[in-house]
């Protein structure tokens, strides 16, 4: 730290990304990206906003929410975008957080949160997850503040229904409940239909995951009108140009192009299911996934050496230093050929353990 340093910040420690290793190629399964291209549409669209970059973008992003407007059915003023959902997810903390409002989340959950928290000097509570990594909804019945909730949850990939979620909001229309569905695409229920009957419910997405645009940087709000306004206030005043020209391009193509993201959730969900299956024969335990990842121990393996023996190998995994969650991995679904180099290692690498015995 720097004697420049302000001392506001000077405990604030910051997140940690998965490894983007630039040194050699790996089978890359450690930070829930598509293995497919983005949309030929959203590539195209993107190409042509590159002749244009000279110009700054539409800092109201009229043509993207005109785009989502017609694929989500909500209206342009219910929508507004960021720089990732990492950014729509900081602005929610800093438009509806503060002293009187903390932010409420689970013990093992998206690990920004914290983090979005501190930097914001935003008081927090984290609620455990129940001992089989579920979140209850009961738990968070009676709590005061602003709930942030990863539905489908990250790590653990287990989602709650729609109705569990909408009970939550019903039972205090005073407290706002902020729903992050970074993976919805893959199996779960979205909560955008209740940002419009409940005006304390708001919907956080991104085109990272289901779309294959993790490297545009493009995330979603949705909710009333009200609230859009509010996190306009702090979009305008944080940057109004904060999604590039070349992203909003590609999002308009993707929005435009619904089938193929639908039919590579389908082969990710397929390929998950495969995987598990697979996994399971070979002794490990993972919790229910609606996601495009699976959350795998193994009774016998120890997590972080499975992690280190993968990576010798090429295949990169997420290993989380969380006392609770130490012995699991989290596993991105790549494509049948990714999961079978996966499934190979893994095999091979318990041969030599049993070798070794
Ligand atoms: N929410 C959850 C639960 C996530 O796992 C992630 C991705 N790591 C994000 C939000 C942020 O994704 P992005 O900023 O790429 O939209």
């Amino acid at each position: 730290m720097s004697r420049f340093f302000s001392r506001r910040y000077e405990n604030l420690i910051p997140y940690v990304p998965g490894e983007q290793p630039q040194d050699k190629k790996y089978v890359k399964l450690n930070t829930n990206e598509s293995p497919f291209p983005p949309s030929e549409k959203a590539m195209q669209y993107a190409r042509e906003a590159a002749g244009q970059l000279e110009l700054y973008p539409d800092p109201g992003c009229g043509r993207l929410a005109e785009a989502f407007s017609a694929g989500y059915g909500v209206g342009r003023e219910n929508v507004v975008f960021g720089n990732g959902s990492d950014e729509n997810l900081n602005m929610a903390f800093m438009a509806f957080c503060d002293d009187q409002r903390p932010a409420i989340f689970a013990d093992i959950t998206y690990g920004f949160y914290p983090v979005f928290a501190e930097v914001n000097h935003i008081p927090y509570e984290e609620i455990p997850l129940r001992e089989d990594l579920t979140l209850c909804p009961a738990d968070y019945m009676d709590k005061k503040g602003t709930i942030f909730l990863a539905n489908p949850n990250a790590p653990t990939g287990i989602a709650l229904p729609r109705r569990e979620i909408e009970k939550l909001a019903e039972a205090d229309p005073d407290r706002l409940l902020v729903v992050d569905e970074a993976y919805v695409d893959f199996g779960a229920e979205s909560c955008i239909p209740l940002t419009q009957q409940y005006e304390n419910v708001l919907v956080i997405g991104t085109f990272s995951k289901s779309r294959s645009m993790a490297g545009a940087r493009l995330g979603y709000t949705v909710g009333s009108a009200a609230l859009i306004r509010d996190l306009q206030t702090i979009r305008y005043s944080l940057n109004p140009y904060n999604v590039n020209r070349m992203s909003m391009a590609a999002g308009i193509g993707a929005l435009q192009d619904q089938e193929t993201t639908m039919e590579r959730c389908r082969v990710i969900m397929e390929n998950r299911e495969y995987t598990m299956k697979e996994l399971r024969k070979l002794g490990f335990e993972m919790t229910p996934s609606m996601t495009n990842f699976v959350f795998a121990r193994h009774p016998e393996m120890d997590g972080g050496e499975l992690y280190r023996k993968l990576k010798n190998r090429g295949i990169l995994v997420r290993h989380f230093d969380l006392s609770r969650i130490c012995q699991y991995n989290r596993i991105t679904i790549g494509t049948r050929e990714n999961m079978d180099a996966l499934l190979g290692a893994v095999r091979e690498i318990m041969e030599e353990d049993n070798e070794k015995c």
